[in-house]
């Protein structure tokens, strides 16, 4: 079964009723989703779809917590995350989601609310996000530390004129074993 089908919303249903959906996002749903920010994560959405004269009004609100990637040691970590969303959406000849309203194909009649959610679960991680102080994986914190430090080593090797000025001496000693030889 599609992971995303609870998030479809079959608007021509509804009939002037409005329908309250209780979802809830989880690991599989991220996946499903594939966003690039969230891949695990457990958040229940409250979603609220009423229609409104012409259009659609989809309010949902959620509350949950997803795991992203500490900045500082690259081990995930969990951060709490809530909000609310409303969304006007109308019927039209071909979907569309970049302006203020989404177009939904009027023949098909289904609003995927799964990317809509995934997008404003993802609005409220932080753009810098580490895990409290001393908290942190000591081990991965080391492993990026020393990496660090090799990679400086590397930058001191480019000094290759130098280098090169040491090895030409061992050229010419060896020149003259060749020719010596001859
Ligand atoms: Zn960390």
């Amino acid at each position: 079964m599609d992971r995303l089908e609870a998030y479809k919303i079959d608007l021509k249903a509804l009939q002037g009723n409005e329908m309250a959906l209780s979802l809830v996002a989880d690991n599989e749903f991220f996946a499903a989703v594939q966003g690039p920010e969230i891949e695990q994560g457990a958040v229940n959405v409250d979603v609220l779809v009423k229609e409104a004269g012409d259009s659609f009004m989809v309010d949902f609100q959620f509350e949950g917590e997803v795991q992203v990637i500490c900045d500082r040691c690259l081990e995930p970590m969990m951060i709490p995350v809530s909000g609310d969303s409303c969304t006007r959406v109308k019927f039209g000849e071909e979907y569309d989601d970049d302006g203020e309203v989404i177009v939904v194909p009027e023949k098909e009649g289904i609003l995927d609310l799964s990317w809509l959610v995934y997008e404003q679960i993802a609005l409220q991680i932080p753009i810098r996000h580490v895990h409290p102080e001393g908290e942190c994986s000591a081990e991965m914190q080391k492993a990026l530390s020393s990496h660090g430090a090799s990679d400086s080593q590397g930058g001191a090797d480019e000094g290759t004129s130098e280098q090169s000025d040491r090895i030409d001496p061992r050229w010419e000693a060896l020149k003259k074993l060749i020719s010596t030889n001859n």
